[in-house]
């Protein structure tokens, strides 16, 4: 070996060795992390609200650098896994890759560990840092394991949340399978707020249709720590069309608040009794991903505040939030909504970084619910800033009509459909 290649070989060893001890981890000396002109962007989380970021600024100005860390080599879509659960559709159509971003020049890494504000660094798990001028923190939602007493880690594994989708959507779908006809399902929904306020609903309606068509003798209940509910009259309405006694919804002052569970015999226990499932779907409280937390932008309620036009944080200047981790005021936290805050992100980030002013955003959010496979409902809203927060435009959304014809139900979940297939397209197709 050559004296040049021994001591190329040295240095990448001691490169390693530093790498490992972590705590002295060199900053990462990437080419494709070199400086662009416009400035330099890392983007934590790659799912609808980092992938979107990732792709509008490489839309808007090629300058200007991307790095999107992303733990996963595959995204997997919670949108459309109430379907997955139910047996309508396999978990693999919910399933994308990173190519189509990659071959944008969007640099793709692995797992955030840390965060400094103050170096502006950003440490991977492998032991590297990555610098950045504006960094975006995406990470979606994390469990609140210690919301619910008797849940946890272990305790997903009986009562699977499948509230981010992937083996828990298996786990959910396969423990129905097993279940024998006559089995009682029961969903426990949390309080606001939490990922997709009408979730909880259209996987109770979308489970009703597969014990109808599939165990007709069992039953479902919904024990719900709120009185209300996103798009309530227009789900109620259906349920009693659809799935009369087979659906019930215990609202928080008939006793739905679950206090606490019981895995072992997947016992849900309130302060008016105690529920036994064959199924049990705790869909628990939730908090920002945790790498907010870690980069000191959470609040005490455990989601980020957010400037609303800039989407920077209030705790951390360089900082900015977008999507279910952020607290967007009005607006729910939905995919849908993610992608709309992400490209109003990426194009203020395009301004700060020339040095410009951001111009006040107004975002919409539209979000569908089957409630049958030919059954779609959906609400729309507007937002601007006012105050700090989103507010709501008003007179500018609403839900499906209350006295629609089948035709109109049929015609929603083929838009629900078409959204789908579009916003994934989009980001990865
Ligand atoms: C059952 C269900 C049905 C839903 N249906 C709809 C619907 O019909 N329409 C709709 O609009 N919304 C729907 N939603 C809501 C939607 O899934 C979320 O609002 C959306 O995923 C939020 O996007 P996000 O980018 O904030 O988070 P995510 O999409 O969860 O993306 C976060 C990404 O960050 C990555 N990540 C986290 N931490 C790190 C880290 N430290 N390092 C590297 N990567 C990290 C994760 O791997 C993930 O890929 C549904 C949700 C559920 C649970």
């Amino acid at each position: 070996m050559s004296k040049r290649n021994m001591s190329k070989r040295n240095s990448r060893r001691e490169f390693l060795k530093t790498a490992a001890a972590g705590a002295t981890a060199a900053l990462f000396p990437l080419p494709a992390l070199a400086q662009g002109a416009g400035g330099r962007v890392v983007i934590v989380g790659g799912g609808f609200a980092g992938a979107t970021c990732a792709r509008a600024l490489r839309t808007l100005d090629r300058r200007i650098s991307v790095t999107l860390v992303e733990v996963n080599p595959t995204f997997t879509s919670c949108p459309f896994s109430n379907t997955v659960i139910a047996g309508l559709r396999e978990i693999t159509t919910q399933q994308f890759n990173y190519q189509k971003l990659t071959a944008d020049g969007v640099v793709t890494a692995s797992a955030a560990a840390g965060i400094d504000p103050q170096a502006r660094t950003v440490a991977l798990a492998d032991g590297n840092r990555i610098p950045y001028e504006r960094l975006v923190l995406a990470p979606g939602i994390d469990i609140r394991w210690d919301g619910l007493p008797g849940y946890n880690e272990a305790a997903a594994d009986l009562m699977p949340h499948a509230w981010k989708a992937g083996e828990q959507t298996l786990l959910l779908r396969r423990q129905l399978e097993a279940m024998e006809d006559g089995g009682l399902v029961v969903i426990s929904a949390p309080a606001n707020p939490f990922r997709c306020p009408p979730g909880p609903y259209e996987r109770a309606s979308l489970i009703a249709y597969y014990l109808k068509t599939r165990k007709p003798r069992s039953k479902l209940i919904i024990l719900d720590a709120k009185d209300a509910f996103s798009k309530q009259r227009l789900f109620q309405n259906a349920w009693k069309e659809l799935y009369p006694d087979r659906l019930e919804w215990v609202s928080l002052s008939g006793g739905g608040k679950v206090t606490s569970v019981e895995p072992a015999t997947k016992t849900f226990v309130t302060d008016f009794g105690r529920h036994t499932a064959a199924v049990a779907n705790v869909i628990p409280p939730q908090k920002a991903g945790r790498i907010a937390e870690v980069a000191g932008v959470t609040d005490r309620t455990g989601w980020c505040p957010v400037d609303p036009v800039t989407f920077e944080s209030k705790q951390q200047q360089n900082i900015h939030v977008i999507g279910d981790a952020a607290i967007m005021g009005a607006m729910p936290k939905s995919a849908f909504a993610a992608n709309a805050q992400a490209k109003v992100c990426a194009a203020a980030l395009a301004k700060l970084l020339a040095g410009q002013k951001p111009e006040e955003p107004r975002l919409i959010n539209t979000c569908y619910s089957l409630v049958a496979p030919d059954y779609g409902i959906s609400v729309a809203g507007v937002y601007r800033p006012k105050d700090g927060m989103l507010v709501d435009v008003e007179n500018a959304g609403g839900v499906s009509p209350i006295d629609a014809p089948h035709a109109t139900r049929e015609q929603e979940a083929i838009f629900a459909n078409g959204w789908f297939k579009t916003i994934t397209g989009e980001l990865f197709g």
